[in-house]
């Protein structure tokens, strides 16, 4: 029978319940126990596949090819492990599976109604995980406390806390205790309604942890346990890191896990193995060297549009125990004139996913520079796609050539809409969705990379490299290293000769993870780290003779 863990957020959004979660997750995993996390969003999309990311940073898609919330990144990358479509439900996907049922006369005669209907499939998913073996099962309610939206989800955990014996549940609620600084005090007023917002809806939370910027004395402790009814050692502090990989140590230190095993009256588990990870901590705090890599992409403003990319380059650099400073490049304001100053200071180049027109000539004109300068690069998906237009206009002379996604018209569709995609109107979930096999040329640099001739990866695209171009790039000089054995479709390009030059038209950075950094991420790393020693040793002769 596994036990159930829920975590909400009151006060406002962005409080990192998604890294708590995971964090708590984490620790419990290291005491022996099997763990899952779920998130429950509650937008009437039925998945985050169609917003874009300035509503809700990346898309991110599991083995199963399910399009998902950020935040399940974030619980594989912690804990190792694969989540599935299972893992993220929308408030749009309960209503779609009882509307659904209602059309099928599954509820004959009875009016269909939030409680109990909708509640009713809100227990259900999140009691689905429960029959999988996990020791404990992890629920991430979205939203805030008080969002109207949220109210179905608080509801069914009220009456879970009924149904489940009372050992088998139990509720952390994640809260802000602000710092005034004119008072020059930490504020619990937040906190407290926030709990009190819970209460009247039926919920107790049993730990409360506190999202502060300042440590919490013992009295601010006091004050929170007693306003808000737990126990003063349910009170956690969770004050800001310098990276989200320390917070389960910082957990650790408060005894949030501890406390879990207590309320949930488990009596099996073992001291925390944590030293994978403490070892990763002390790479990614002691760099050796460090390395510029520009992030090419249209979203760089914002913080999580590509979250994966940028937590794969994390760990990729302790790996080579290398500190990756990334600079964000607009790809819409790169152009011929400016991109030697763009670039100079690199040490290399990664072309980001992406859709649509926007920013695609500026994403052409960084790779044809990285291709002529020798700066390793790396493009993924879209990114890919563009060192293949690159490559046909610049090397094989075809100046016309596009994927048809930009330009349909295009004399030379070097990039094309693939065969399956062809008749799809639809736009949620119908994209060549997660994992898929790809087999990998013997002699080429993929095949150093991945030390294997087979591998698996996931996907989220709709266009792919025309098959009818194959022999003429192949001839030119792009090789394409790697390939679907089935379909066919060219998963992989690069360009033999230059120092580290690899498009992939899957997602690698979504399964790196803390305890497997991805190996194109760590083999890029280190092309970087290479370029900058070359650079520096032709900026100093002597290291040069040194070297020598
Ligand atoms: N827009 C491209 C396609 O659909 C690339 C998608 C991506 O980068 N994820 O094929």
């Amino acid at each position: 029978m596994a036990k159930y863990i829920f975590v909400t957020g009151g006060v406002t959004s962005s409080l990192g319940k998604g890294i708590i979660s995971a964090s708590l997750a984490k620790l419990l995993q290291a005491r022996g126990l099997s763990v899952t996390i779920q998130k429950f969003d509650p937008y009437i999309n039925v998945d985050p596949g169609t917003l874009n990311p300035y509503e809700h940073g990346e898309c991110y898609v599991t083995e199963d090819g399910a399009e998902t919330d950020l935040d399940l990144g974030h619980y594989e990358r912690f804990l190792s492990i694969f989540t599935t479509q299972a893992n993220n439900v929308t408030t749009g996907r309960i209503y779609q599976t009882v509307i659904n049922k209602e059309r099928e006369g599954a509820y004959l005669g009875k009016t269909v109604q939030v409680i109990p209907h909708i509640t009713d499939e809100i227990k259900r998913r999140m009691k689905l995980l429960g029959n999988e073996g996990y020791d404990i099962v992890i629920t991430e309610i979205g939203g805030t406390v008080g969002d109207i939206e949220s109210l179905p989800f608080i509801e069914a955990v009220r009456q879970l806390q009924w149904e489940l014996p009372e050992e088998d549940c139990l509720v952390v609620h994640l809260t802000l205790v602000p710092y005034l600084k004119a008072a020059k005090e930490l504020k619990t007023k937040p906190t407290q309604h926030s709990v009190k917002l819970m209460s009247e809806n039926g919920v107790h939370p049993d730990i409360i942890v506190c999202r502060t910027e300042r440590p919490l004395s013992p009295e601010i402790r006091r004050k929170i346990a007693l306003f808000c009814n737990v126990k003063q050692e349910a009170v956690i502090e969770a004050a800001d890191a310098p990276t989200i990989y320390e917070v389960p140590l910082a957990m650790m230190r408060e005894k949030l896990d501890v406390i879990c095993l207590k309320k949930l009256n488990i009596t099996q588990y073992r001291e925390p193995e944590l030293s994978a990870w403490k070892e990763f901590l002390d790479k990614l705090k002691y760099p050796k060297s460090k390395v510029s890599v520009g992030l090419i992409g249209k979203y760089i403003e914002l913080q999580d549009a590509y979250k994966s990319i940028l937590e794969a380059f994390v760990h990729a650099g302790a790996v080579n125990e290398c500190k990756v400073e990334v600079v964000n490049i607009h790809s819409e304001f790169i152009t011929a004139e400016n991109v030697d100053e763009k670039m100079s200071n690199l040490d290399a180049l990664l072309v980001a996913p992406g859709f649509g027109h926007r920013g695609i000539e500026g994403k052409i004109i960084a790779v044809k520079y990285a291709r002529e300068h020798g700066l390793p690069f790396f493009g993924i998906c879209l990114g890919m796609q563009m060192a293949v237009i690159e490559y046909a206009r610049n090397i094989l002379g075809l100046h016309d050539a596009h994927s048809t996604e930009m330009n349909p018209d295009t004399p030379h569709p070097v990039i094309d809409l693939m065969e399956a995609q062809k008749q799809v109107t639809d736009k949620g979930g119908t994209m060549r969705l997660g994992s898929y096999m790809c087999e990998l040329d013997p002699s080429s640099l993929a095949h150093t990379i991945y030390g294997k001739p087979r591998i698996t990866e996931r996907h989220r695209h709709r266009w792919e490299f025309n098959n009818a171009y194959l022999e003429a790039f192949e001839k030119a000089g792009m090789h394409a290293s790697g390939k679907n054995p089935e379909s066919t479709l060219v998963e992989i390009i690069e360009i033999p000769g230059h120092p580290f030059f690899i498009g992939v038209q899957y997602h690698p950075e979504l399964k790196s993870t803390v305890e497997n950094p991805h190996p194109v991420f760590v083999h890029f790393i280190r092309a970087a780290k290479e370029y900058a020693e070359r650079k520096e040793a032709v900026k100093n002769p002597l290291l040069q003779s040194e070297m020598i």
